[in-house]
Parts: C-alpha cells; structure tokens; sequence
C-alpha cells in the first residue's frame, strides 16, 4: 500500500526492500523499507512497516486465546509514513524554480490566469470565459483556481503558481477569448500550447495525467541512471557520491560501520523486485563482498541518506 502510494499517486520510485538486522526497528523481527532517490542521488527512507513477532506481546502481556484453550503473546506490526514524504516530493519534482506537484496530490491542479484587455469590455469576456471554465473543469472534478486578485499582473501571477508547483496553468487573454481556446502551459516541461475550449475538460484531464506519468518516469529513469553495480571499494566510494551502489555485502555490522566510516554510504536496504502484487528478495548472487572482500550471498543496495 505503501509502494503502490508512493509509487503511483506521488510518482517518486520508491526501491522496496527489507532492511540488515542492524537497522531494525529495536525488537523487531524484521523491518521493511521504501527508499526512494532525491534529485542529489542520496536516499530518503520513506515508510517503514515492522514485523514485530510477539516480542511486544511478551513485553506486555498482550494475550490471546489460540485453538488449543491456551493464552499466547500477540503479534503485531508497526506501520509508519510521516511528513518527511513531502519532503521527498519537493526532493524529487521540484526544479530551481519551485515545487512540481504530481497532479494526484496537487492542492491546485488547474490554476487559470485571466490576462485583462485593453478596455473593460474586453476584460469582461475574459472574465465571464474564466469563470465558465473553472466550472466547467470544477464540474469535470478537478480542483480548480481563477487568480483574479487585482494589482498582480498576469507574469507574476504565472511565477506564484509555478513556484506553488500547480500541474497546469490556463492563460486566457481578449484574443483567446476570440479564438475559442486557451493557453496551457505544463510545470513538469514548461512547454505552452493552446487548447480549444470546446472539449476543454477531456484535454485538461489527459494533460494531467501525461504530467503524472512524466514526472514518475523521470523519476525512474533518474534513479536508474544512478544506481551502479559494483564490486569494488573504490567503485562503492566513487558511487555513493552520486547515487546508490549496487554491491554485495558480507552481512556482517563492522564491515557496514567500516563503509559508514569511509564512504558515508549505508546498507539502505536488500531490494525486492515486484511480481504483481507481491515483492520478492531478489536471487542470491554470490561473491566476495565489494567493501571487505569477504564472502557474500546477496547484493544490497548502499547510499548515503537524509
Ligand atoms: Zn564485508
């Protein structure tokens, strides 16, 4: 659930994957986590779930009666995914001009800019098409704005809703109005282009979701650049610098202080690989491990972090 959030409605890619014993939540059996990559190639630990086995149960004395008649511990599990994820949002979308929202989450989706005439005739037609069309895309169930504060002119209109990360801006000035159309400009690539007002709601929900699967496409495709199979010490050194190393590891916690040390790069986690519904481990890959030579069953994905 987690994944399928981070993954599809914040567009962010997320690697799944199961944390060394070193990083376990204290207690816990076994720890899972989402570590998708920010724009600077380091980690964000995104959500956390743990298996807690029944040493929490124990602990407290939570009970319950099993088939047998007899009392047993509980098992539980702990879930957790807190604000830091829209931190990784902002980490993963914006640009030096401000936030990019996925349009799943955007508070303002469709932020319309009504560009004034030269007389007030003119500046009325803008008005009344504006407001048509918020209603018309409010209708169509989007979240919609018409920015009509007065004393802003429209370029600076333009930058407050591009610094705010709206998907999608509509220009529409007097000669719009005339033409029948609207411009429309992307935040994800900037690119302007104009849109007939008739069938203006399926145009702008296409357009929508084009920006949702560009943004988590980039997403992917920048992470993928970033992450190096490697088996070396200097290899792990060089890549941690600008993304994750995929390295073998001897599992043992001095040979990841020993990284930590060195690189500052840590054992973010054992990655799963998706098969529908359901993560798997990825298969063994046996070796000598890529920081201390030792040997190692698995590869593990290192990085530095936030
Ligand atoms: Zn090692």
């Amino acid at each position: 659930m987690y994944y399928d959030f981070l993954e599809e409605c914040l567009g962010i890619g997320p690697i799944a994957g199961e944390k060394p014993p070193h990083e376990r939540f204290p207690g816990a059996v076994a720890t899972f986590t989402l570590e998708p990559m920010m724009q600077d190639g380091r980690a964000l630990q995104t959500g956390t779930s743990h298996d807690l086995g029944d040493t929490f149960g124990r602990a407290f004395d939570v009970t319950y009666q099993g088939e047998d008649g007899q009392s047993h511990p509980v098992f539980a599990t702990s879930w957790g995914m807190s604000t830091r994820t829209i931190g990784g949002v902002l980490m993963v979308h914006g640009d030096d001009r401000g936030a990019v929202f996925p349009p799943t989450v955007a508070p303002v989706q469709v932020a319309i800019v009504p560009v004034p005439g030269r007389d007030d005739a003119s500046t009325r037609a803008v008005e009344t098409t504006a407001a048509d069309l918020k209603q018309t895309l409010t209708k169509a169930g989007l979240r919609v704005t018409v920015d009509s504060r007065p004393g802003l002119r429209p370029g600076a209109k333009f930058f407050h809703w591009e610094r705010h990360g709206t998907p999608l801006r509509l220009e529409i000035g007097p000669r719009d109005v005339e033409a029948g159309q609207v411009m429309a400009a992307r935040r994800d690539t900037g690119e302007k282009m104009p849109v007939p007002l008739s069938g203006i709601a399926t145009a702008v929900q296409s357009t929508l979701d084009a920006i949702q699967m560009n943004l988590r496409l980039q997403a992917h495709a920048r992470r993928e650049a970033r992450t190096y199979t490697v088996d070396t010490r200097a290899e792990i050194e060089e890549t941690v610098l600008k993304g994750y190393a995929f390295t073998r590891w001897c599992e043992s916690r001095e040979c990841a202080a020993d990284m930590q040390a060195q690189s500052r790069g840590t054992i973010r986690c054992f990655p799963f690989e998706k098969h529908g519904n359901e993560f798997r481990p990825i298969p063994n890959d046996p070796g000598p491990c890529g920081w201390c030579g030792n040997h190692a069953t698995r590869r593990v994905l290192v990085g530095r972090s936030y």
